[in-house]
């Protein structure tokens, strides 16, 4: 067997339209700034590419790049203008931030109507709840390119590997939730979450009929732990000798049903999840 293809590029440019087409009947465009602190080279591009999403589809952003030396106290004080500036409607602080800075401290002086990653407690909890303010883009992104390619998951047997906070623990919420008017994206799925603890990972990934890597080890799912047939999404982007490369190893190809490739899978999807975020976070804020 010869898996068919996620793909999520194609999958963005769809969405990514979809949202220039409601951007465009806003009398003042959503806006995004990205907060970026000191100079890590993959946070770098990833801030980049999110900037250039939001100017293609008509959103307004803008890039705050600070130093690395930069103190809590500087940077919870940008946070407070943008969380007052009216042309602000969504606020990114990307992560990792240097070690002189708690990450917590800042992903909670976000204005959580203007958290549009999703990270705030307080909107993690609305999640938690089965009402969501904002689903989290990653885990959105990955749903998204399910229901979208008619892959259901009401009733089928889900197997997370990762349990992180960003997007595994999240992602098992919203495909384990029930699928309700104020919860639209939930899986109503049989989930199972795996990590560097769990037992015989080969034996409870073979009962996933949708396997999702999000254990940010490169081809740690190999061909022998995916049922024929089944739905598998790689949500790892490794840097292995200056290449990207996934979770899922190549050979797992011959026996899924569906895979999504790295890159051009979940990541154009996070992106675009970032800018319904946006989108949504202009609504709420303006009507
Ligand atoms: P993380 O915080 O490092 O979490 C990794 C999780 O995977 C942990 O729960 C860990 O288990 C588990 N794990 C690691 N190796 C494992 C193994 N060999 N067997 C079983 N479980 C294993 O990573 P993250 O932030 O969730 O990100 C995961 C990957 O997704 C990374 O490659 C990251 O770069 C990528 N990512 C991609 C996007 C995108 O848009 N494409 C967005 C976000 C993240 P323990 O809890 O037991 O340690």
């Amino acid at each position: 067997m010869t898996a068919r293809r996620l793909d999520g590029k194609e999958l963005a440019k769809a969405m990514r339209a979809e949202v220039a087409a409601e951007v465009a009947k806003r009398t003042r465009p959503p806006g995004l700034a990205a907060v970026i602190v000191g100079d890590n080279p993959a946070s770098h591009v990833y801030v980049r590419n999110k900037h250039k999403a939001c100017s293609d589809a008509g959103l307004a952003s803008w890039v705050h790049t600070l130093p690395a030396d930069t103190t809590q106290p500087q940077l919870l004080e940008l946070v407070a203008k943008l969380n007052a500036d009216p042309a602000v409607h969504g606020i990114l602080v990307q992560l990792p931030l240097p070690k002189q800075i708690d990450e917590d401290a800042v992903i909670r002086a976000i204005d959580p109507a203007k958290d549009v990653d999703c990270f705030h407690p307080m909107n993690l909890g609305l999640l938690a709840a089965g009402h969501p303010r904002y689903y989290p883009c990653t885990p959105h992104g990955v749903l998204q390119m399910l229901h979208r390619n008619g892959i259901e998951t009401a009733g089928e047997e889900i197997v997370i590997v990762g349990r992180s906070n960003i997007v595994g623990k999240p992602l098992a919420l919203m495909l384990a939730q029930k699928k309700t008017a104020k919860n639209p994206a939930a899986g109503d799925a049989t989930v199972t979450i795996a990590h560097t603890r769990t037992q015989n990972l080969a034996e409870v990934c073979r009962r996933a009929s949708i396997l999702i890597a999000a254990a940010g080890s490169p081809r740690v799912i190999t061909a022998d732990m995916v049922k024929p047939g089944a739905a598998v999404v790689d949500v790892g982007t490794n840097s292995v000798d200056g290449k990207l490369m996934g979770d899922v190893h190549e050979s797992v190809a011959e026996v899924a049903g569906w895979l999504s490739p790295v890159p051009g899978g979940v990541g154009p999807m996070t992106i675009t999840m970032l800018l319904v975020n946006t989108l949504a976070a202009a609504k709420a804020i303006e009507g």
